[in-house]
């Protein structure tokens, strides 16, 4: 099933996501495949379950678009352990179509999560994975990408967010 993705604006966005503590269950299972079949729709590489209007620690990735299967990726109760080095360049998110900006991360991220079956492990991401890991996570956390660029920036990104829903094209 594909979800119509969230955009930003709905409290949903900005609120912090409840920890799972049920896991390997059909619903989760069923939860996690329609997440990477709207992901797809969307043609993203990463979506968090806010953004589906579900507030709980869900994430997932594909920074192969659908190519690799093995590069799908499901994070869940996603924590970030480890930062290394810094790269800088345009981000967007599902929840905000239409905008870019240049956002500052990690360059190395090392995520430590659970998967579907509710057991922990880490994993190490570089460059577009690794921004996945922080753009994801933040997500989790009711922090969107806009909250890394300048106030000037943020506020000009809702200046036109504001123009557009009272033109009735943001919903
Ligand atoms: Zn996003």
């Amino acid at each position: 099933m594909i979800y119509p993705i969230v955009k930003y604006g709905d409290p949903v966005l900005e609120t912090q996501a409840a920890t799972v503590d049920t896991f390997d269950t059909p619903d989760l299972h069923k939860l996690i495949e329609d997440m990477f079949e709207s992901m797809y729709a969307a043609r993203g590489v990463g979506l968090a379950a806010p953004q589906i209007g579900i507030s709980k620690r869900i994430a997932v990735i594909d920074c192969s678009n659908g190519e690799r299967p093995q590069e799908k990726i499901v994070i869940i109760n996603p924590e970030i352990i480890k930062v290394e080095g810094g790269q800088s360049s345009e981000e967007g998110c599902l929840s905000i179509p239409g905008f870019r900006e240049n956002v500052t991360r990690g360059k190395r991220v090392t995520v430590r999560a659970q998967d579907v079956k509710g057991d922990w492990f880490e994993m190490t991401g570089e460059d577009l994975l690794a921004r996945a890991f922080q753009h994801e996570t933040d997500h989790l956390n009711g922090s969107l990408y806009i909250n890394h660029v300048s106030v000037l920036k943020r506020d000009l990104i809702k200046r036109k967010i504001r123009k557009l829903a009272k033109a009735g094209e943001w919903s």
